[in-house]
């Protein structure tokens, strides 16, 4: 078996998750790559392997569990070990509480809060039989603070804290590490479509007086998945420029 740690990321295809592997596939990772859509994972796996580095592609949509589970489960038995796991991949469904429907409530649950207990569930075992583990949950500044017109997704994102602080105490002693990076507001998709307004009110909020980068919290990640961060668990860890500093 080999020696290189095995990271399993999802929502890898662009954005944030895109900046997490390629940055721990660039630390010597094998990046185990994950989204709904294949072509833009094998384009980053190609580019990963150009770079000298080891990537591979499960896509699976991690809203379906059994399929999620399962892809999991492949990438533990393919490398005979899983080492980092970062659920990263998340989606928004905004509205207002009077107007929320049913559907937005549970797509936003299902994909930011629940894929993670199915995630973590499958990790589990390999990483405790490894005597190593790094989970990383990405959350949300909206979950710490709240945020109008996201309550569907400030419950999931808050959620994920004491989720995670559990995990930490469960999984613990048996060299397994969990922790939440809980991002400001990032140049993504997700957020491009901001109006010019809420972006410039945002940079006033943030002491550093600029949105972040995907790398911005590629880099908080790979130093929580590190080998030197065994003693750092149960936290979370807003990289937000300063905005909230809660
Ligand atoms: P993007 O919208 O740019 O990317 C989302 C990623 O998640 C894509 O790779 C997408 O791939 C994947 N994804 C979405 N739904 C599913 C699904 N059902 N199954 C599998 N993959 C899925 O988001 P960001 O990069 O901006 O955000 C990444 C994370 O960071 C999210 O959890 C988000 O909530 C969080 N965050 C982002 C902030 C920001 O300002 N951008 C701020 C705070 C938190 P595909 O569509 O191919 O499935």
């Amino acid at each position: 078996m080999s020696d290189q740690r095995i990271a399993f990321i999802t929502g890898a295809s662009r954005g944030i998750g895109r900046a997490i592997a390629t940055r721990l596939a660039a630390d010597g990772r094998h990046a185990v790559l994950c989204s709904r859509s294949q072509a833009p994972l094998n384009d980053l796996k190609s580019e990963i392997e150009a770079n000298a580095g080891s990537a591979s592609v499960q896509a699976c949509d991690i809203s379906d569990s059994a399929a999620f589970a399962k892809a999991i489960e492949s990438a533990a038995s393919e490398h005979g070990r899983l080492d980092i796991l970062v659920n990263n991949a998340g989606i928004t469904r905004d509205n207002l509480i009077l107007r929320m429907t049913d559907e937005e409530w549970d797509d936003v649950i299902s994909t930011n809060l629940k894929s993670v207990f199915v995630a973590c569930r499958a990790a589990a075992r390999p990483m405790m039989k490894g005597k190593f583990g790094r989970v990383v949950n990405i959350a949300s500044t909206s979950g710490l603070v709240g945020n109008a017109g996201q309550a569907n997704y400030a419950a999931a994102k808050s959620a994920l804290t004491g989720f995670t602080k559990s995990i930490a105490r469960e999984l613990g002693a048996k060299g397994v590490t969990a922790n939440v990076v809980a991002p400001g507001f990032i140049n993504t998709d997700m957020t491009k479509n901001l109006p010019e307004q809420v972006v410039e009110h945002v940079k006033s909020l943030c002491s550093t007086k600029r949105l972040g980068e995907p790398e911005d919290i590629a880099a908080a990640v790979a130093y929580v998945t590190s080998d030197d961060a065994g003693f750092l668990t149960g936290q979370t860890i807003a990289v937000d420029g300063g905005m909230t500093m809660c």
